[in-house]
């Protein structure tokens, strides 16, 4: 008998019908002899509904209150999947995140899974009962709801397969497995029969949203035997393994692409130390990320540019905090951009294949884009270019790597 977590995203569990799939694809593996946990997020839409209701009902200055609201969408849906089990003949129960609990810190919004108590769903369990959990949400220290950030749901799964040391977590979502590319705007993308954790986790936190950044690394610290598949079709899914499982390592695995992404340059800075560490000290203090940064080489005496970019959401908070200290950093303007988009190749040939830079480039070259800022990992490279050009780039990347299917 084994223990497994399964995970089903929105669009699996998006009207009554789908719900009713889910529960016959719950009860067949409870057939099989298996104990299951299962893990769903809210319908499709929903989150962002709740989340715009969340924005439009005026300034939040508290985020737990926005936890309250958007934590909803889950509640709704374990309950509906509970039912549906139950008029089947399964015997199952619905857990929301403080009832399991599912410890996490305070950062409301964000907040990360520290510790989750599964004693009595063990118990349970083994009667042959199915848990039937909420996603993306859990308990803070103050004794109130919290939730895990968007997409949140893979990483409750992950989790949850982590701490019952479960033998699978299988991702069921609407594509059927993780691809070269977004397979929604590259139709030639290929779906991959395994992935390494490292390249899927540069995928992801480089905007695959197949799988929440965080569930690859939770799986890939806990070795948990991760499976991305489809809620709609028995097709067999893509196997998320560890480096040394795969066996051809020359190769370029995917592009991805985010596109909420924005850009910023300060002009005209002094050339002096401590000039960067005070612009992104004070973004940082106003718990602003910034991604990738390049500084204009200054010659002697001039003044130097810096430009960086930075998620959509976060441009216009900081804009006004660079304007706040004009006086300070003594910079002669800022120029800034919300149409840009990051592109990346990923794939552990970089490691080995000089060139692969070269063939990014001059296949933008080639379509007229424009790069605009660029960065390199040891698994990536990344270029922001102007968002219009996003599809454009993405299939031209992924036929200049020879990730395109054959006719
Ligand atoms: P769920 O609601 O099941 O969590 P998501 O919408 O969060 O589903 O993630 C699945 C989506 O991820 C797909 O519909 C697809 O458009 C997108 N996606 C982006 N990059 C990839 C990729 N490389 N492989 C597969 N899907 C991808
Ligand atoms: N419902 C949440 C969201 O839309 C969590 C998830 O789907 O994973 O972000
Ligand atoms: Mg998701």
């Amino acid at each position: 008998m084994a223990l497994i977590v399964q995970k089903f995203g929105g669009t699996s569990v998006g009207d009554l019908d789908r719900i009713r799939n889910v529960a016959s694809r719950v009860k067949s593996e409870v057939e099989s002899g298996n104990q299951v946990a299962v893990v769903v997020s809210a319908m499709a839409g929903t989150t962002n509904q709740l989340v715009s209701w969340a924005r439009d009902i005026g300034p939040m200055h508290d985020a737990r209150e926005y936890d309250a609201i958007v934590a909803t969408g889950e509640q709704v849906t374990v309950g509906l999947l509970a039912i549906a089990l139950q008029n089947m003949g399964v015997d199952a129960r619905s857990w929301l995140g403080w009832q399991i609990p599912v410890h996490t810190d305070e950062v409301h919004g964000a907040a990360r899974i520290q510790s989750i108590d599964t004693g009595v769903m063990r118990e349970r369990l083994a009667t042959g009962q199915v848990a039937v959990v909420a996603g993306f949400q859990g308990l803070a220290p103050d004794g109130r709801i919290s939730t895990l950030g968007r997409g949140g749901s893979d990483t409750s799964a992950v989790a949850l397969a982590a701490a019952l040391n479960a033998d699978r977590c299988d991702i069921y979502t609407d594509v059927d497995g993780v691809y070269t590319t977004d397979p929604r705007i590259a139709p030639r993308a290929q779906k991959l029969d395994q992935i390494s954790f490292e390249e899927m986790l540069e995928m992801a936190s480089l905007g695959a949203k197949v799988l929440q950044t965080r569930s690859v690394a939770m799986a890939m610290r806990h070795n948990v035997n991760l499976q991305v598949r489809s809620s709609f079709t028995d097709a067999p899914g893509t196997l998320v393994v560890n480096e040394d499982a795969i066996v051809e390592q020359e190769k370029i695995s995917g592009i991805a692409y985010s596109p909420d992404e924005a850009k910023l340059t300060i002009q005209g800075l002094p050339d002096r130390p401590g000039i960067a560490a005070a612009i992104f000290g004070t973004l940082a203090e106003n718990h602003i990320n910034v991604d990738m940064i390049v500084q204009t080489a200054a010659s002697e005496g001039q003044k130097t540019d810096i430009t960086f970019s930075l998620g959509r959401g976060d441009l216009a908070k900081a804009l006004e905090i660079i304007e706040a200290s004009r006086g300070s950093l003594g910079f002669d303007g800022v120029d800034a951009k919300d149409d840009v988009t990051k592109i990346s190749v990923v794939g552990m040939a970089m490691r080995s294949q000089p060139g692969v830079a070269r063939t990014m480039f001059e296949t933008l070259a080639e379509r007229g884009i424009n790069i605009e800022v660029i960065s390199t990992s040891e698994i990536k490279i990344s270029v922001l270019i102007a968002a219009e050009y996003t599809e454009l780039a993405v299939r031209s990347l992924h036929a200049a790597f020879g990730l395109d299917a054959e006719d």
